[in-house]
């Protein structure tokens, strides 16, 4: 599908220039910045033409669903950095480890203890982002602003994670911004300097704000599908 190739490709030079123009205008060196290609519900033959125009930090929300692509991809593109941006539950744990470069979304101290553990009987001692639940809105995941500090430490200290940085999603329907300044003031206070925040509709105010990493999927992708109906 050569037009479905040049769209893809098309649509990563834009969101590319988007975010030099976001550093330009905050006076940040575009390389301050990591664009995370999340490519969720996606397909190799989408995930291709991405990668064959240069990309190689990605974004995956569930194992499995990563177990069952990336291996093959990785064959043909040894150098690329898989994030995992979704919940992790502890039974997924030795796959994740296995398969992700980063881990985006440690929130609780059993998965820090897990994941701890792991890490160390496999030998990959990951880069991992603690997740703020910085909206503190009941149905998402990550630690609440005011126990993320003492989560941290207890991260690397009782734990010995390599914490790189802080993740969090903003609530849907409410202004990014502030939330985003609050995310950059917890990594501040934590010492850490990766800040992974901003998505297609917003990660230009988030590089405004000090984004180290933006998550970006449909921009790059399109639409994901609302729903994968379920076999049989
Ligand atoms: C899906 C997802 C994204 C990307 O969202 P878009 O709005 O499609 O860019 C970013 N972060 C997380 C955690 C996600 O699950």
């Amino acid at each position: 599908m050569p037009e479905d190739t040049t769209a893809l490709a098309a649509n990563l030079s834009d969101v590319q220039g988007s975010i030099a123009r976001a550093c330009a205008d905050a006076d940040r060196s575009p390389d301050s910045v990591t664009l995370v290609a999340v490519s969720k519900t996606h397909g190799p033959d989408r995930i291709r033409p991405i990668l064959e125009a240069g990309q190689r930090v990605f974004g995956e929300n569930r194992v499995q669903e990563a177990q069952g692509k990336w291996p093959a991809l990785r064959e043909a593109y040894p150098d690329l950095c898989l994030h995992l941006i979704g919940p992790l539950q502890s039974n997924k744990v030795r796959d994740a480890v296995a398969l992700f470069d980063v881990i985006q979304t440690v929130d609780r101290p059993k998965l820090a203890a897990t994941l701890a553990a792991e890490m160390e009987l496999q030998g990959r001692m990951l880069p991992v982002f603690v997740q703020v639940n910085i909206g503190e809105e009941p149905q998402k995941a990550g630690v609440p602003p005011d126990e993320a500090e003492a989560f941290i430490q207890t991260c690397r200290v009782v734990h010995g994670l390599n914490v790189v940085g802080v993740m969090a999603i903003p609530p849907a329907d409410e202004p990014p911004a502030p939330h985003f300044a609050l995310l950059r003031e917890i990594g501040r206070r934590a010492g850490l300097p990766g800040l992974s925040m901003g998505m297609s509709g917003d990660y230009e105010t988030a590089v405004a704000l000090g984004a180290t990493h933006v998550r970006v999927g449909s921009a790059l992708f399109g639409e994901r599908p609302a729903a994968v109906p379920l076999a049989g």
